[in-house]
């Protein structure tokens, strides 16, 4: 894992599709990217991946992108943002290569770095009014949280997916998984945001671009 105590290396950028660099820059700064030398390129994640057909690259195609410094292949990927956390392949994974750990790191490098369009991309669309949902509840309102996230594509395409997916509301209000009337709030939400700012101040500190 990179040393959090040690300062954060600007992101390279020399405009070349292979840049060396960046292969080096992900070892030392990416959650888990020190293991990477230990991938041998077996498959076993991306074979094992219940989600690898929805994404440009499986994971380990995209370990052979970064040591091959492809920068913008890589981080404009959507791999990162479609890999569930079911953490199959860490578990299959020959090497304890922390695939995961990696993915969602990666992640985080790409929307920092303005890769990611998070406006447009549909899983950050969701994060947001995930994150929405927790700071103003302490937990997920089923129903605001997924208006926001339908409300994120515009009304006209809010109003679409609320209709093609009533019948899924009308079974979980039927069998009392979802409530009408007001949000069910968690004790101490003021706390909760406190936590939350904290963690985005320290993340933001420890930003190398
Ligand atoms: S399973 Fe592990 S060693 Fe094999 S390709 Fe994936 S990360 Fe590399
Ligand atoms: S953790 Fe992500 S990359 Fe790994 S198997 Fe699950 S969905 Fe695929």
């Amino acid at each position: 894992m990179p040393d959090s105590s040690s300062s954060v290396m600007p992101l390279p950028d020399n405009g070349n599709k292979y840049d060396l660099n960046f292969a080096r820059w992900v070892y030392k700064n990416v959650n888990g990217g020190d293991k990477l030398s230990m991938c041998m390129q077996c498959g076993m994640c991306s074979g094992s991946c219940p989600i690898g057909t929805e994404m440009d690259h499986g994971p380990r195609k995209l370990f052979m992108m970064i040591r091959a410094g492809m920068k913008d292949a890589v981080l404009s990927s959507n791999t990162m943002y479609n890999c569930t956390s079911c953490y199959r392949c860490v578990v299959r994974c020959p090497r304890g290569v922390p695939v995961t750990y990696i993915l969602q790191d990666l992640g985080r490098v790409a929307v920092q770095a303005g890769y990611a369009e998070a406006k447009k991309t549909d899983n950050a669309r969701f994060a947001k009014a995930f994150n929405w949902s927790t700071r103003a509840f302490g937990r997920t309102d089923e129903r605001l949280f997924t208006l926001k996230y339908y409300l994120s594509f515009g009304i006209v395409t809010a109003i679409k997916k609320a209709m093609a997916n009533m019948p899924i509301a009308l079974g979980l209000l039927k069998t009392k998984r979802m409530h009408f009337g007001a949000p069910h709030r968690i004790k101490g939400t003021k706390d909760l945001r406190a936590i939350l700012d904290k963690a985005r101040a320290i993340e933001k500190s420890k930003q190398g671009f």
